[in-house]
């Protein structure tokens, strides 16, 4: 599990630009690559890159550095844009890019990193990948709340090449390194029994999640206007996430509250921000350090509360799903629904939605409000964000 920036609370003339070579990736070839880092982090990356065969050529202060990709930099990749350059800062969703990679011709992402987010004795797999995207022509720019298609390698049972599968993007569009050159996946590897009890494992999802720092990846689009921001530094964003449904919410919450985002942006989230995040377990929970780094350094603007399934339990002495948190705090959920100015977005396994359907409908009754007639009410101004799959 790595630990970001933000949950170690780190500045950035804190942290360390640590350059690596001799990483054999793909079919034998090597490769220099740098990591920005934090101190403490230190350790678990020497023993990473250990297990890879890689030497340390240099640790260096950070702030000393020209800005350069600090993932894997193939000496011959072309030279990186600065976060100030002239990448999308505050499009306007008109202008949002759609589409600018198709399956014909899809762009030949290079994965940089692909770790786990989670924590001993979790259920399943759940990996954060990244890819570099430099060197596109045109660049393969995305906005936040938007997803990327991804086209597995290999054929399927009928030998046709594999169809593209959606991910949502879980970096912002200036990437985790802030350099507007990579771009970032949440991936739960799909395994589930068959009728005849064998174990089957996802076709798209099982590539991503096993695949080595420094393959090529087909990447398509970007696509996806539904679960755009508002443009309003005011407004106020409730978000309900189970699972790797965190994607979308983890960008938004960087965009709103990690302080190179904001500077980069030029735009103050000032509203409230509240994070609904449904896991098994905590140590299932995704991302949880950052967002609670990001409670701690913004108590007036984020509040996030959590709904861990098989630990604990809801009013009722069953266990805790999210829709159980939504009931408990309806009031304050309904009293912010009434502004305006409020968004909420749901994203998941299309599992929950039957859940928070349920949820919403009793806390608006308990307001004395019909829950079938005001949802379609937000739909219609842009203010019911999903995205279930
Ligand atoms: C807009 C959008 C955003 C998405 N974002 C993300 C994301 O951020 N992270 C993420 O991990 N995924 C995301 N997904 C899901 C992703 O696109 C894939 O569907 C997922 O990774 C599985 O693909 P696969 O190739 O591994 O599985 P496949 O090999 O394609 O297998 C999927 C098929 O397996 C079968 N199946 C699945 N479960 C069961 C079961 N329990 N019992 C029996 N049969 C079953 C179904 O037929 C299903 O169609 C998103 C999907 C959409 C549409």
């Amino acid at each position: 599990m790595r630990v970001s920036n933000a949950a170690t609370g780190q500045m950035s003339s804190d942290l360390f630009t640590v350059v690596a070579s001799g990483c054999q990736v793909g079919a034998g070839s090597s490769v220099v690559q740098s990591y920005t880092v934090a101190m403490n982090q230190f350790s678990a990356l020497f023993k990473r890159l250990g297990a890879t065969g890689a030497k340390i050529v240099s640790v260096t202060p950070a702030s000393q550095e020209t800005p350069k990709s600090p993932l894997a930099v193939n000496s011959s990749a072309p030279a990186k844009k600065a976060v100030t350059s002239s990448a999308p800062k505050n499009k306007p969703n008109s202008t949002v890019p759609v589409n600018t990679y198709k399956p014909k011709a899809p762009f030949l992402g290079t994965v940089t990193e692909n770790y786990s987010l989670l924590k001993e004795g979790a259920i399943g797999t759940v990996q954060h990948i990244t890819f570099d995207l430099s060197g596109g022509e045109p660049q393969l720019e995305y906005v936040e709340g938007q997803s990327i298609g991804i086209i597995p390698e290999g054929e399927d049972a009928n030998g046709k090449p594999h169809k593209l599968r959606l991910y949502s993007i879980a970096s912002t569009r200036h990437g985790d390194s802030y350099q507007d050159s990579t771009v970032s996946l949440c991936v739960r590897q799909l395994e589930y029994k068959n009728e005849a009890g064998e174990q089957i494992y996802g076709v798209c999802s099982s590539y991503l999640c096993g695949i080595e720092p420094g393959s090529k990846v087909k990447i398509t689009g970007p696509v996806g206007k539904e679960m755009l921001l508002p443009e309003d530094e005011e407004a106020n964003i409730i978000m309900l996430a189970t699972g790797t449904g965190i994607a979308p919410m983890r960008t938004y919450i960087r965009r709103m509250f990690e302080p190179r985002e904001r500077e980069a942006n030029g735009w103050t989230f000032r509203g409230k921000a509240w994070l609904f995040m449904g896991a098994p377990k905590t140590a299932n929970l995704l991302y949880d350090e950052d967002f609670l780094h990001y409670e701690k350094e913004f108590p007036d603007n984020f509040r996030y509360t959590k709904a861990i399934s098989r630990e604990q339990q809801n009013a009722k002495g069953g266990r805790m799903y999210i829709q159980d948190r939504v009931l408990e705090h309806a009031d304050e959920i309904f009293a912010l629904i009434e502004d305006p100015k409020t968004h909420v977005y749901m994203c998941g396994l299309r599992g929950m939605e039957p859940g928070i359907d349920e949820a919403m409908t009793a806390a608006a009754a308990a307001k004395g409000m019909d829950w079938s007639e005001l949802r379609p009410q937000l739909k219609k101004a842009h203010r019911w964000h999903v995205e279930t799959y």
